[in-house]
C-alpha cells in the first residue's frame, strides 16, 4: 500500500545528506497544505447514492464474510470517489509480539496486496495512529524507502479509524507519480472522514464477541499504560513551572485538544478567584483578559468556579451561559470553538484550580478522554496539593530562620553592653578581691554566652545565605596560631595541652583567616569540651598532594559509630548517658562544616567508639608551599601577627592593670609599664603591635614618649593610641603632632577601645 511493502529506512543523521539518504519524517507530511489548495468540483449526486449503497450493505450485513464484502465495497468507493490510484484500509492487530497493520482490502493497482501485513512503526499508518489525525504525504519514499515493483507515490491522504475512541486502523488513498499525478484536497479529507465512520463499522462488524472484549482490554490497558507513562513523568518533576507545563501536554494528548490551560484557584474577599498559570495555544488578548477569572466571567472556567463541577461546551456558539458575552467575542476571535473545564479538587473536596481544554474547531469529548482527564486531574490535584504544602514548609523554615536570627540578634544587643559594663567597673572601681570570683562568672559566662549566640548567628546567616568569606593567602600555621589562642583560656582552665605538629613547610591557603580559626578553634574546643579535665589534645598538620589535612585529635569520650554520619547536623548532639552534658546547641560542627565548605575542602570525623577519643579531620586545598624548619612546640605556636601585642603604659597602677586584664581577656598579648621611661624601655623590649599611652605621667610625658618611638626605626610603625584625661580638638591635634595615630578621652569606651585596635589590627 501507501505503506505498501515500504520499510522504514535508517534515521537519518544530521549534517551532509547523500542524495539517497531518507529525509526526515517531518520533511514528507504535508498535511497543513490541504486547506490551501483550490477544492476539486464535487459530484454530491454520486456521492450520495455510494453512501447509501454502503449503507444498505451495512444494514444487510452479519458475520464476518458479510463484513469483507463491505470492507471490498468500502475502498471501491473510497478509490472512486477520490479519484485515487489506490485505496485500502488497515487495521492494527497483534502478531505474535509485534504489532502490524493487516491490509484488509486493497482496490485499484496494489489490490495483490490485500491480506499482507507490515510492522506498526514501519508503516506510515503508524504515524497516523500514532496522531490520532488525518495525515497527507508528499512521495513518503523519501523517508520510508522505494517501493517494490518501482511505483513512486505522489502522495497519499490517511485518515484514523477508531474502536472505542481509540484509533484502531486508517482508510487511505493514494496517487502515483505517474498519469495524472492527482493532489488530494480537503474535499477529499472530508470524503474519507464520511468514509471513515463506514470502516469503523466494518471492523465492529469484523470482530467476534471474544475479539470485542480483547480489544477493550486492550484499549484499557493502553490508556492505563499512558497515564503511568503521563504520571511517572510528572512525579519526577520538580521544577514548578516544568511541572505545570507537563500537564499541559498531558491534557492536550488524552483530550486532543488545539489549546489547553491550568490555573490555581486562591482565595480573595468575594470567595476566590483562578489564577492562570501556564497555557498554550491562547492569543494575547485570551491570556491578558483570563488571567484572573472569577465568578463573574462567562467561561467554562468561571462555570466551574461557580458550580464546582465539570462544564463542556462542544460548541461555544450554542453555549447558553456565554450567549452574547465579551468573553465569548474573545474565544471566537481567538480561533477557539470548544471547551472544557474540569476542577482540580483536593482529596478533601476543596477546589484546587481548574484544568482547561479547547479545540479550534467544534468538539465533544468522548467518555473515554473524560475519564483519563479525570485521573489526570485527580494526580494534578495530588501533586499539586504536594507543591503547596511543600512550599508552605519551605515559608515555614524561612519564617524560622528569620526569627533565629532575629533571636541572636536580640540575645546579641544586650551581651555586649553587660560585658563592656562589668569591665567599665574594673577600670573605674575595681572590685574586692573576695568579689572578684563574681565579676569573672560573669565575664566568662557572658563570654560562652556570646560565642553561643555568635554562632547561633553564624548559622543562620549561612542558611539564609548572608555569610561572607573574605579570602586572602595567609600561612595556615597564622590561621592555627588564632585558633589556639581564641581556645587557650578554655584549655588552661581545664589543666589540657594542645601539642601542634607543623610539617616542615609554609603551607598558604586561600582563606578567610577569621572564619578558618573559628573552624579549628571549634573543634579544638569540642576535643576540650569532650574530654578530661588535665587531657591532652593534638593537632597535626600534613600536606597530601595539594591539600593539606589538619586533624584535631583528642582522647575523650569518643564517638559511638552509629552516631558518626549525622555528627555535623544542624542542632545534633549525641551524648553518652553517662557523660555529663556539656551544655552546647548541637550548632559548632554544622558551622564547621559549613565554613569548611566554602573554603573547597572537607571535614570528617571518626572514632574508635566510646571512650577512645575522636578524630576531625580538615582538608582543605593549599595554594603554595614553601620549605621551612620543622616545628613542634606544645601548648602554643609561639607569637605571631595572629596575636596583637599591647603595651599598657600609665602611672596609675590600678588603671593600667585593669586595662592590661581587659585587654587580656580580649585576647591581646599585653604588658604593662608604670611611667613614660618604663615605657620606652618596655617597648624596645616587647616591640609591641600596639601601646597605649597615658599623657600626664611623671619623668616622661606620654607626647614626649611618642615623639621618641616615632625616631626609632623600631618604633616607625607601632600604632600609638592617646589615653587621656583631655578630650578638646586642640588636645587631640597635640596628640596626632607628636606621632599618636588615635586619640582616646578616659574614661576610655570599651567599644570604641576595641574598635581602634582593630583598626590598628587592620593597617598592620
Ligand atoms: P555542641 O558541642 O554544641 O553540642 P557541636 O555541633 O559542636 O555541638 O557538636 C555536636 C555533637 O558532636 C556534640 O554534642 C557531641 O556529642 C559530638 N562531638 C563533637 N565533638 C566531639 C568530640 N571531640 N568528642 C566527642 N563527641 C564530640
Amino acid at each position: 500500500m501507501l505503506d505498501s511493502g515500504l520499510t522504514q529506512a535508517a534515521t537519518p543523521r544530521h549534517g551532509s545528506r547523500s542524495p539517497d539518504a531518507p529525509l526526515p519524517l517531518e520533511a514528507v507530511i504535508t498535511t497543513s497544505e490541504l486547506n490551501m489548495r483550490t477544492l476539486r468540483d464535487r459530484d454530491l449526486a454520486a456521492e450520495h447514492l455510494a453512501m447509501t449503497e454502503l449503507m444498505d450493505e451495512m444494514a444487510s450485513a452479519a458475520g464476518t464474510t458479510a463484513s469483507d464484502r463491505i470492507i471490498r465495497r468500502l475502498v471501491d468507493t473510497t478509490l472512486r470517489l477520490c479519484e485515487a490510484d489506490c485505496a485500502g484500509m488497515s487495521m492494527l492487530e497483534v502478531d505474535g509480539d509485534e504489532e502490524v497493520f493487516r491490509w484488509r482490502a486493497i482496490a485499484g493497482r496494489w489490490a495483490y496486496l490485500t491480506g499482507g501485513t507490515i510492522g506498526r512503526f514501519s508503516s506510515a499508518c503508524g504515524v497516523v495512529v500514532q496522531r490520532n489525525a488525518p495525515v497527507l504525504m508528499e512521495r513518503p519514499q523519501r523517508h520510508y524507502g522505494s517501493l517494490p515493483g518501482g511505483d513512486s507515490i505522489a502522495e497519499m491522504l490517511m485518515i484514523p479509524f477508531h474502536f472505542e475512541d481509540r484509533p484502531v486502523g486508517t482508510l487511505w488513498v493514494v496517487s502515483l507519480e505517474n498519469n495524472n499525478r492527482r493532489r488530494f484536497d480537503s474535499e477529499d479529507l472530508r470524503l474519507l472522514t464520511s468514509l471513515a465512520r463506514f470502516a469503523a463499522i466494518a471492523y465492529r462488524l469484523t470482530l467476534t464477541q471474544d475479539r470485542v472484549a480483547q480489544l477493550r482490554l486492550e484499549a484499557e490497558l493502553a490508556d492505563s499504560r499512558l497515564l503511568q507513562a503521563i504520571s511517572s513523568e510528572l512525579i519526577t518533576e520538580n521544577d514548578e513551572k516544568a511541572f505545570h507545563e507537563r500537564l499541559l501536554d498531558a491534557a492536550v494528548s488524552i483530550m486532543h485538544s488545539d489549546c489547553a490551560s491550568l490555573q490555581i484557584f486562591k482565595e480573595d474577599a468575594s470567595g476566590g478567584h483562578l489564577e492562570l498559570i501556564a497555557h498554550r495555544g491562547f492569543s494575547q488578548e485570551a491570556i491578558d483578559r483570563w488571567e484572573s477569572v472569577d465568578s463573574t466571567t462567562l467561561t467554562t472556567c468561571g462555570e466551574v468556579l461557580r458550580t464546582g463541577r465539570r462544564v463542556v461546551a462542544p460548541d461555544l456558539t450554542k453555549c447558553e451561559f456565554m450567549a452574547g458575552s465579551e468573553d465569548l467575542a474573545v474565544y471566537l476571535a481567538g480561533g477557539i470553538r470548544a471547551a472544557q473545564s474540569t476542577p482540580l479538587l483536593s482529596r478533601g473536596g476543596r477546589l484546587m484550580g481548574a484544568f482547561s481544554t479547547h479545540w479550534r474547531s467544534p468538539h465533544a469529548p468522548s467518555d473515554r478522554d473524560l475519564r483519563l482527564l479525570d485521573i489526570l486531574a485527580r494526580q494534578a490535584a495530588d501533586l499539586l496539593d504536594r507543591m503547596l504544602s511543600e512550599e508552605r514548609l519551605r515559608e515555614s523554615d524561612r519564617r524560622k530562620e528569620e526569627f533565629l536570627a532575629t533571636l541572636a540578634h536580640e540575645l546579641r544587643n544586650p551581651l555586649a553592653p553587660i560585658l563592656n559594663a562589668v569591665q567599665y567597673l574594673e577600670l573605674v572601681a575595681p572590685v574586692a578581691p573576695e568579689m572578684q570570683w563574681a565579676r569573672e562568672v560573669i565575664v566568662r559566662q557572658t563570654s560562652h554566652l556570646t560565642r553561643l549566640v555568635d554562632d547561633l548567628l553564624d548559622v543562620s546567616r549561612i542558611n539564609r545565605g548572608r555569610l561572607e568569606i573574605r579570602k586572602e593567602q595567609i600561612d595556615l600555621a597564622r590561621v592555627l596560631r588564632t585558633a589556639m589562642e581564641t581556645t587557650k583560656p578554655f584549655l588552661e582552665q581545664r589543666r589540657q595541652t594542645c601539642r601542634v605538629a607543623l610539617p616542615a613547610a609554609t603551607l598558604t591557603v586561600d582563606a578567610d583567616p577569621m572564619r578558618l580559626a573559628q573552624v579549628f578553634a571549634n573543634l579544638i574546643n569540642n576535643a576540650a569540651k569532650f574530654s578530661r579535665e588535665g587531657g591532652s589534645i593534638e593537632l597535626t598538620v600534613e600536606a597530601s598532594g595539594e591539600d593539606v589535612l589538619v586533624r584535631v585529635r583528642d582522647h575523650g569520650i569518643g564517638i559511638e559509630a552509629d552516631d558518626l554520619p549525622a555528627i555535623f547536623d544542624l542542632f545534633r548532639r549525641v551524648r553518652p548517658s553517662y557523660v555529663h552534658d556539656q551544655g552546647g546547641l548541637g550548632i559548632g560542627l554544622t558551622l564547621v562544616k559549613r565554613l569548611v565548605e566554602m573554603h573547597g575542602g572537607t571535614v570528617s570525623a571518626s572514632s574508635a567508639g566510646p571512650g577512645l577519643g575522636s578524630e576531625f579531620v580538615v582538608q582543605l586545598p593549599v595554594v603554595a608551599t614553601v620549605d621551612r624548619a620543622p616545628n613542634t612546640t606544645s601548648d602554643s605556636l609561639g607569637h605571631g601577627r595572629g596575636q596583637l601585642r599591647v603595651l599598657v603604659v600609665d602611672d596609675h597602677e590600678d588603671g593600667a592593670r585593669s586595662m592590661r586584664r581587659l585587654l587580656s581577656v580580649l585576647g591581646y598579648d599585653v604588658r604593662q609599664a608604670a611611667d613614660g621611661l618604663e615605657g620606652l624601655a618596655a617597648a624596645e623590649e616587647f616591640r609591641p603591635d600596639v601601646i597605649l599611652l597615658d599623657i600626664a605621667m611623671p619623668k616622661l610625658d606620654g607626647y614626649e614618649v611618642a615623639r621618641r618611638l616615632r625616631k626609632e626605626p623600631w618604633g616607625e610603625h607601632m600604632v600609638l593610641i592617646a589615653v587621656t584625661g583631655w578630650g578638646k580638638d586642640s588636645d587631640k591635634q597635640r596628640a596626632a603632632d607628636a606621632g599618636f595615630d588615635f586619640h582616646l578621652t578616659k574614661p576610655v569606651d570599651v567599644g570604641e577601645l576595641t574598635r581602634a585596635l582593630a583598626r590598628a589590627g587592620a593597617t598592620m
